[in-house]
C-alpha cells in the first residue's frame, strides 16, 4: 500500500532497525520505543485488521512472535513481556497494518500492562 509507513519499511524504501525476517513477516524495532527493545512483528505484505491476514500468513506472523518473545526479553534482560495488538482504530490502532508489539517488561518498572500496549 503506498502511503502505509511499514509497508515502506517492509519493501526497503525507508530504514527501519530490523531484527528478524521470514518468509512472510519481518520484525523491527519501534521508532518511538515503551521500553528498550520494543519490538513490532508485521507481514510484509499489507493487512489492516487481524481478520484479514491469511492463514498461511496469519501462522508465521505469531510463530514469529513466538519465536522472538524469548530472544528480546533476553536482549534487553527483561524479566517479561507484553504481547498485544491494537486492533483497529477505536483500539488505539495508530498505524492501519496489522503489527504486535512485543514490550519488555522489568520487575518493579512501574508500567501498567494494558497502556504499555496501547501506548
Ligand atoms: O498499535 P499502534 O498502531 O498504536 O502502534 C503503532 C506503533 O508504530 C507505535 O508504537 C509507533 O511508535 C510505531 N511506529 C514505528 N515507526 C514508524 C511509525 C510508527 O515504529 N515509522
Amino acid at each position: 500500500m503506498s502511503d502505509c509507513i511499514f509497508c515502506a519499511i517492509a519493501g526497503g524504501d525507508i530504514p527501519g532497525r530490523i531484527v528478524h525476517e521470514t518468509e512472510h513477516s519481518l520484525a523491527f524495532l519501534d521508532v518511538n520505543p515503551l521500553a528498550p527493545g520494543h519490538t513490532l512483528v508485521v507481514p510484509k505484505d499489507h493487512y489492516a485488521r487481524l481478520d484479514d491476514l491469511p492463514a498461511e500468513v496469519s501462522a508465521d506472523l505469531f510463530r514469529t512472535v513466538d519465536e522472538l518473545v524469548p530472544r528480546v526479553e533476553e536482549a534487553v534482560d527483561a524479566d517479561a513481556a507484553n504481547v498485544g495488538i491494537n486492533d483497529g482504530p477505536a483500539a488505539g490502532q495508530e498505524v492501519q497494518h496489522v503489527h504486535v508489539h512485543i514490550v519488555p517488561r522489568f520487575e518493579d518498572d512501574g508500567g501498567n500492562p494494558i497502556h504499555a500496549v496501547a501506548g
